[in-house]
């Protein structure tokens, strides 16, 4: 199938991102102190997973676009807390 040409412009313009006040996913740093695999640092296109010289994790939500990779990969029960935000936050598409 062909889609037609679009400027990254044009295709940005039909995107609407608003940073939440309200943390949509949170991070147990404890419960990350004992994980071995750190899929999330691997896996989040957007880099939000920092690891810290103490053997824990920094993450910082604002720049999330709600993929949900993170959540699906960690295999920590509790290390990922994760919700979508609240309504007309984070990512919204709109038809361009
Ligand atoms: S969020 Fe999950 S995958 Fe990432 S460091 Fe913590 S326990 Fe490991
Ligand atoms: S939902 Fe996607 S973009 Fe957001 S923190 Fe998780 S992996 Fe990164």
């Amino acid at each position: 199938m062909d889609y037609p040409e679009i400027s990254f412009e044009d295709r940005m313009s039909t995107v609407d991102f608003q940073v939440s006040q309200r943390a949509h996913i949170e991070v147990d740093s404890e419960i990350c102190n004992s994980c071995t695999t750190r899929e999330c640092v691997h896996a989040c296109p957007a880099n939000l997973f920092v690891p810290t010289t103490d053997g824990g994790i920094l993450f910082n939500y604002e720049q999330c676009f709600e993929c949900g990779t993170c959540y699906l990969l960690c295999n920590k029960q509790g290390a990922i807390s994760w919700t979508y935000p609240d309504g007309g936050d984070g990512v919204t598409f709109r038809k361009g």
